[in-house]
């Protein structure tokens, strides 16, 4: 029998952006038996989660559920609208738009690559990591385009290697204004359900998201929202596609079933997030957010280190990267505050791989936990011999106790009206 003798006393801090640390009212809900996916109870569940996802993307739009992490709802976006050698823009703010545009090519799609172009002084080897996308670059490119050759326009909406946002409503002005067909892509698998994300109203044609981030459940369910157009293009699109096709999906769906076997038990977890997200509100959701990445962003601030987000206006309200002086090994770091205080803390990937660490400080978390957090990661970084310009945690504990900033007190506790007297 597996011992689980990895657990330690109290519980992991997993600080990661995402899988974020799951309620346990969620993993209740995903322990009760599993039932037949054909039956009139699986029907009604499924009924509800298709409506109850809807509200949390903004589309009264289909939205597919797929039993997959958002690597496939990535490569379900593309293959059910795009044709063998399309050619599409991707713009590169990290890690996740680099892959993305590394599965497309896989897929045979042609992609090509805007990226910011300016310099910087700290992330010398990744410049364009530090800003979200320029929206205005997207234009110009889609007015050059005369004939038409780009069919799709794929942006991250919160970049989960670097926590920088953008903004989508921007990039769907920009392509109009350059009166141009592609149809607008958007990756929010960190950004649905921690941040401020409309798909109807920001004109999103196809936005991928997943369970283990803003939703608060384990991986293992990933999304396609679409809009009207993204489905007409889906029946041109000749990519090959059979488990992801939107249009058996859809047909099953409309009496709350899959054409296949569902991951039943991840979404007993899903109605309970659901439930629960509605019960606080999304504003209060996206508030509670932006309250904590602005404590955490304080703490930085008077360790005296960079915020990897150059630009306040991108600053996500997820994860905040925070990059080290060039002689720290950032990877040393994080393995010794996991080692030390059983806290998991996100890796520089990619081109940033050991000059910054990412704090998560979304879904399941509360004020206590995050000074937690700060305190493994200021007592790390003095361990790192890391000269320090003064306390975060002092300064998060002060954001967080000023009357303005008191907010809600309870976090996503399930219980969290009776708490905050609501
Ligand atoms: N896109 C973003 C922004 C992500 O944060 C991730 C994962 O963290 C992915 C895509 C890939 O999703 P997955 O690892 O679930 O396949």
């Amino acid at each position: 029998m597996l011992t689980l003798d990895f657990h330690k006393t109290g519980r992991h801090f997993l600080q990661i952006p995402g899988p974020s640390p799951v309620p346990d009212r969620i993993l209740q809900a995903i322990s009760l038996p599993t039932i037949d996916h054909r039956g009139p109870e699986f029907g009604a569940l499924g009924l509800k989660i298709l409506s109850g996802i809807g509200r949390v993307f903004k589309t009264v739009h289909p939205v597919i559920i797929y039993p997959a992490s958002g690597t496939g709802a990535w490569e379900a976006a593309l293959s059910n609208t795009m044709s063998p050698g399309d050619h599409i823009l991707l713009y590169e703010t990290g890690h996740f738009a680099t892959l993305w545009a590394h599965l497309a090519r896989r897929l045979g799609l042609s992609v090509e690559v805007l990226q910011w172009g300016g310099t910087d002084v700290h992330l010398p080897g990744a410049p364009g990591w530090r800003h979200g996308v320029q929206a205005d670059l997207i234009a110009q490119r889609l007015g050059a385009d005369r004939e038409h050759r780009i069919k799709a326009v794929c942006v991250v909406h919160n970049e989960t290697s670097t926590g920088v946002t953008s903004d989508i409503h921007a990039v769907r002005k920009a392509i109009d204004s350059a009166k141009h067909p592609a149809l607008l892509m958007v990756d929010s698998i960190s950004g649905l359900a921690s941040a401020d994300y409309r798909h109807d109203e920001w004109g999103a044609d196809v936005t991928v998201s997943g369970s283990q981030k803003g939703l608060m459940l384990p991986p293992g369910i990933a999304f396609n929202a679409i809009s009207p157009r993204a489905l007409e293009a889906s029946k041109s699109a000749r990519l090959p596609r059979s488990y992801w096709a939107w249009d058996a999906i859809l047909e099953s769906n409309q009496t709350g079933y899959w054409p296949y076997t569902p991951n039943t038990n991840l979404l007993y977890g899903l109605s309970e997030a659901l439930e629960m997200l509605e019960a606080e509100g999304l504003n209060a959701v996206f508030a509670r957010h932006q309250r904590w990445a602005a404590a955490v962003r304080s703490a930085v601030d008077a360790w005296g280190l960079p915020i990897q987000c150059a630009d306040s206006k991108s600053y996500s309200p997820v994860l905040t990267g925070v990059i080290l002086p060039p002689s720290v090994d950032a990877d040393g770091v994080r393995k010794n505050i996991l080692e030390r205080f059983d806290m998991s803390l996100g890796a520089g990937l990619g081109k940033v791989k050991g000059r910054m660490f990412r704090i998560g400080h979304l879904g399941n978390n509360n004020d206590l936990t995050l000074l937690g957090t700060l305190a493994g990661c200021e007592m790390g970084l003095k361990m790192a011999g890391v000269k320090l310009a003064g306390s975060g945690v002092q300064a998060a504990m002060e954001h967080f106790s000023a009357p303005s900033h008191s907010g809600a007190v309870c976090g996503a506790r399930a219980d969290h009206r009776i708490a905050c007297g609501v």
